[in-house]
């Protein structure tokens, strides 16, 4: 979840945490990230054009932060998907390093199938 801060700039304000396994841990946390996007937009009155879904994050901890053919895969459709109904949604992929320095990828994805690689600034980590 994330802020509009400027042109074709968001800040990331918050993170859910899943993880993986069987289908009914899936269903349990699909509803407990609904519960985290609803008190999200009560803590932040509700401005649904400042603050929104941004998409989703995972890690790739010990290979390249690139999406994945899956990722990419999974991404394009949710963005294809009218009932997901997004202008636009948003893939970080993200790891550690030996010095654990945040290393990640952005990725951009639109509802037309337009993919595209945006920049990710870790805030108070040199680029
Ligand atoms: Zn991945």
């Amino acid at each position: 979840m994330g802020e509009h801060i400027g042109p074709n700039a968001f800040a990331v304000r918050e993170l859910t945490v899943q993880s993986g396994g069987s289908f009914a841990r899936f269903v349990r946390e699909a509803r407990a990230a609904l519960l985290a996007l609803r008190g999200f937009f009560a803590r932040t009155q509700n401005q649904y054009t400042r603050f929104n879904y941004l998409g989703e994050w995972h890690s790739h901890p010990s290979f390249s932060v690139e999406p994945s053919t899956t990722d990419h895969q999974s991404m394009i459709e949710m963005a294809r998907n009218p009932e997901v109904g997004a202008n636009f949604l948003v893939l970080m992929v993200v790891k550690l390093d030996a010095a654990k320095r945040v290393l990640g990828s952005i990725h951009l994805y639109l509802p037309d199938g337009t993919v595209s690689a945006g920049e990710l600034l870790v805030q108070g980590q040199d680029p």
